[in-house]
């Protein structure tokens, strides 16, 4: 349920409808907005009574059941998008952010390489994995905290922020104390344990689709985040697996607009796992600007014939450049569209 209280209702008038929720054995969730307060409301109980009984009350606006399953994360929670603020930059905003660097950190020469190159041509934010999940237990499975040290000192001296990846609940803590934003791989979209986890944390969250993940389940994962603490959540539509094998995985490129409908959260692209390919990266890339994406996460690196994973998927550092001058006119016209959109909504 989401109850909007009237406009400038005090402390005490929000404390009073607090407590009558509770009287029906509802919990409250979260309590947003400064001058109008909405009160999200979950558990199991006589709903019709009690929404009739909170609509009496004087201070209600209006008492809604929101009927999709995952709720804090719905439009209908939710009207305006969310904005996540990460080191000075704004991801759902009026800023088109692309995040890119290599797939795995591999040494101090290749991160600095790759970070001062991507921060060169424009990108926000510094990706690169210290914590690999790969198929194969032979394949190259991270420099963990090493590489987690290599990512802090990209950016100290770039300024570029930190994405990278986590795999386990018991790593929350210390991959939070280098990221500014926490990846949660497609294989572990529905992590439980690590998603809860990643909810008592105050890092923002960039949670991948699933590879045979719908985009209900996907918003169900991230629901799982938002219920347990933390409202700071990116989606990303990386691919799903189809009988196509040319590409890595099938780019479900209408599930960005979809998304877009269906939650207020932000939406970003990887059209580096979507496709497998570097040819198919910028291509894919101008799509997804052109169909309201928030954002790109790119896999960038600096030698990709050397990388340890993901070469054949990666951009070099002058492609990389290349790509970003390419969509600059695309962007200009997000950004239209953008401004656009903002004042249709007011
Ligand atoms: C990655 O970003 O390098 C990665 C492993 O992505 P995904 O979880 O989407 O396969
Ligand atoms: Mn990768």
């Amino acid at each position: 349920m989401i109850i909007s209280m009237k406009l400038h209702s005090t402390r005490q008038e929000i404390e009073q409808v607090c407590e009558r929720i509770r009287d029906f054995g509802y919990k409250i969730h979260a309590i947003e907005g400064e001058e109008r307060v909405v009160i999200g409301v979950v558990g199991v109980g006589d709903v019709t009574q009690c929404l009739e009984s909170i609509e009496a009350m004087p201070q209600v606006e209006s008492a809604v059941r929101i009927s999709a399953p995952y709720k804090f994360v719905s439009r209908e929670f939710r009207h305006e998008k969310s904005q996540i603020r990460v080191n000075g930059h704004e991801i759902g905003g009026d800023q088109f952010i692309v995040m890119a660097g290599p797939c795995s950190v591999e040494s101090e020469k290749q991160i600095m390489q790759a970070a001062e190159g991507v921060a060169k041509a424009g990108a926000h934010l510094l990706r690169g994995g210290a914590f690999k999940p790969r198929t194969s237990p032979y394949d190259f499975q991270g420099l963990e905290t090493e590489g987690l040290k290599l990512l802090a000192q990209a950016k100290r001296e770039t300024g570029l922020g930190i994405i990278t990846e986590v795999m386990s609940d018991r790593d929350v803590d210390l991959v939070s104390e280098y990221a500014d934003v926490l990846q949660i791989g497609a294989r572990n979209m529905q992590n439980f344990a690590l998603l809860k986890a990643l909810g008592r944390s105050s890092r923002a969250v960039l949670l991948k689709r699933g590879m045979s993940s719908t985009i209900k389940e996907l918003l169900m994962s991230a629901e799982y985040v938002v219920a347990h603490g933390n409202p700071n959540v990116i989606l990303c539509e990386r691919g799903i697996r189809t009988f196509e094998t040319y590409t890595r995985n099938t780019c479900d490129i209408a599930a960005i607009p979809a998304l877009g409908e269906l939650t207020h959260l932000p939406v970003i692209l990887d059209p580096s796992h979507a496709t497998g390919r570097r040819s198919l990266i910028a291509p894919l890339s101008r799509a997804g600007v052109a169909i309201g994406a928030d954002g790109l996460i790119v896999e960038v690196h600096p030698a990709p014939e050397k990388a340890m994973s993901d070469g054949a998927q990666s951009l070099n550092l002058i492609q990389f450049q290349q790509m970003m001058n390419d969509l600059e006119p695309y962007i200009q016209l997000w950004k239209h569209s953008r401004v656009t959109e903002a004042v249709a909504a007011v």
